[in-house]
């Protein structure tokens, strides 16, 4: 049965990325293609995706086999071998497939599957490395970088903030930062406004440069 339909991307390697990343992909209810070389792995994911199949990702007829280039979307997650996520890549470039994404493990493997033209390559150690320094320095309690320099911090609101109107703080003017939404305790996330009033049990979504937002959420 083909799926390369509009909706639907093809997950090459089902490791633990792969793996994590195409059931997520099902959940979310896009149709996905897993392909691994391990056959221990294609049977464990066997039924849990749209099809899963045995075969090695390095040799073009294989991929034209499964009509792979009928897919706008690829995941190419094979991190270890490298030699194996190059070739993976040139096949599918050859192949002329849109859009491609790379997971990588280290900065020179992703430079090569850059100067490929691979369009998208993700660094998850480096990448989470990097974040979970922000969580253990202290006073977020998840952290997102949506650009160097410029984040999403999730905290507990500094007490002189509670009490009175977000729009009576000055905190964007004081602070450089804004309160993009609040959650009381059991209750739902909300957009915050200046007429918002948070409390101390409340916790608070933080937008601004990375500095300004984490300096925030220290104040006590
Ligand atoms: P993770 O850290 O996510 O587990 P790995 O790099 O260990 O990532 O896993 C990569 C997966 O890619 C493995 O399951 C491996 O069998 C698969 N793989 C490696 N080479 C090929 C290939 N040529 N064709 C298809 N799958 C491959």
């Amino acid at each position: 049965r083909r799926i390369a339909e509009a909706d639907s991307v093809a997950v090459i390697g089902l490791g633990r990325f792969g793996s994590s990343l195409a059931l997520e992909l099902m959940a979310g209810g896009t149709e996905v293609l897993g392909i691994d070389v391990d056959e221990d792995l294609v049977q464990a994911l066997n039924g849990q995706l749209t099809q899963v199949v045995r075969a090695d990702s390095t040799k073009e007829e294989a991929l034209r086999q499964l009509a792979i280039d009928e897919f706008d979307r690829v995941v190419v997650a094979i991190g270890d071998d490298i030699s194996a996520s190059i070739l993976t890549c040139s096949v599918l470039l050859s192949l002329k497939i849109p859009v491609i994404w790379a997971k990588v493990g280290d900065d020179r493997h992703g430079l090569i599957l850059e100067q490929l033209g691979v369009n998208h390559v993700i660094y998850p150690e480096k990448d989470m490395g990097r974040k979970v320094a922000h969580l253990v320095r202290g006073a977020a309690q998840d952290y997102v970088e949506i650009e160097r320099g410029y984040v999403i911090v999730k905290a507990s609101p500094p007490a002189r903030l509670c009490g009175i109107p977000l729009g009576t703080t000055g905190l964007r003017k004081e602070f450089g930062v804004t309160v993009a939404a609040y959650k009381h305790p059991g209750a739902e996330w909300t957009n915050a406004d200046a007429d918002t009033v948070l409390s101390p049990d409340d916790t608070i979504l933080i937008v601004g440069p990375t500095r300004k937002a984490e300096g925030f959420a220290q104040l006590r």
